[in-house]
């Protein structure tokens, strides 16, 4: 795409803490938070600033659905020599589109928790989960930026990152990063599926000749999920933690997937995550080998963990998936991703 061919060659130490100012990628660390988790955020600040972003000073950008108080916005300044944005979601992103029968919706909160599905019953969670899938990427003041880093308050980061990792994404053609891969409760996206094989029936031209479709359908480990998704394994990016490259998103092909799932109103009648939507896109639209598991990234989000087994982690234990209950280790699906895909 007209780059220098110089340019592809690059030295290493263009991924070191101190790299010239020409060499930084387009990026920033970006949070939808509330005010209420002022303190959980500057958890989450604190660990990142600390094992990777003071060596970076990579933008944060906040994004709020009302505005950021005054408390929220000196505090979380406090904590990062970065450059700080506080951003108001436009009230068209946020708001339950016109299409959305109100009665209707009524009725399916009513059903999905008789089927104990969480936060069914808060609109705001569903709102949530559009604006992440479909919304986030379009925010005015995310423009003229190309990479993300997704972080959300109250998760933690082990270990000492010590190279650049989106310029990582950047140099390798990596469109997608994430560090845990789950299982999703197969009632919260019962006819995610249907309508993504209907788009796919009106649409076969955007699946990719390397796609991920066999991770998605695989019925082997889980024949239980795959069944009540209606043929989606359920395996997904837990998208809590996401290292991203809003030129996917900003694809005609995602494009006219979002409007399509969007018009089909499971945000709201059933409860679709932007983690499955994200990752079946990601899993049918782009070439599998562009998906980076960062294995070095020492991640956690109540109840799972990311532990590398390395010097450079430190406040979590090698290879621990869960500190719940045991159970929870069966919703581990990376070994789907790795079966199919490879550790990348
Ligand atoms: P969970 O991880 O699925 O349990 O969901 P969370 O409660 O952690 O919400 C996911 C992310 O969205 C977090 O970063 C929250 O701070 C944020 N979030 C959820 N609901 C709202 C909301 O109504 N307003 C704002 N501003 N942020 C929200
Ligand atoms: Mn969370």
């Amino acid at each position: 795409t007209g780059e220098p061919e110089g340019k592809l060659v690059r030295a290493s130490e263009d991924y070191a803490p101190g790299a010239t100012n020409s060499a930084r990628i387009n990026a920033t660390l970006l949070a939808l938070v509330r005010n209420e988790e002022l303190e959980g955020m500057l958890q989450a600040m604190r660990d990142l600033e600390r094992t990777w972003n003071h060596k970076f000073n990579y933008p944060w950008t906040f994004f709020n659905d009302v505005p950021f108080s005054e408390e929220f916005k000196k505090r979380t300044r406090a904590v990062t020599k970065a450059e700080v944005r506080y951003e108001l979601i436009p009230k068209e992103h946020w708001e339950m589109p016109s299409w959305i029968n109100q009665d209707l919706y009524d009725e399916s909160v009513k059903i999905l928790e008789e089927k104990k599905i969480q936060y069914a019953d808060k609109i705001s969670y569903h709102q949530m989960c559009r604006w992440n899938s479909g919304m986030f990427y379009k925010h005015p003041a995310l423009a003229n930026t190309q990479y993300y880093w997704r972080v959300e308050p109250n998760v933690h980061f082990f270990c000492d990152v010590d190279y650049d990792v989106f310029r990582y994404m950047h140099d390798n053609n990596k469109t997608y990063g994430f560090t845990i891969n789950l299982y999703d409760a197969p009632a919260s996206i019962t006819t995610l599926w249907p309508e993504t094989e209907k788009f796919l029936a009106e649409h076969p031209e955007y699946v990719h000749e390397n796609s991920a479709m066999n991770w998605l359908t695989d019925k082997t480990r889980r024949p239980d999920h795959t069944k009540d998704a209606s043929g989606y394994s359920t395996c997904h990016f837990w998208s809590n933690f996401e290292i991203g490259d809003m030129n996917f998103w900003r694809s005609k092909a995602y494009e006219d997937y979002f409007n399509h799932l969007d018009r089909a109103g499971g945000f709201f009648y059933e409860r679709w995550g932007d983690a499955p939507v994200h990752s079946i896109a990601l899993g049918l639209f782009e070439d599998s080998s562009k998906i980076h598991w960062f294995r070095d990234i020492g991640y956690q989000h109540i109840p799972f963990f990311n532990c590398p087994n390395s010097p450079k982690c430190k406040g979590c234990v090698t290879g621990r998936f869960t500190d719940g209950e045991a159970w929870l280790n069966r919703e581990d699906c990376r070994p789907n991703w790795f079966k199919y895909v490879g550790m990348g």
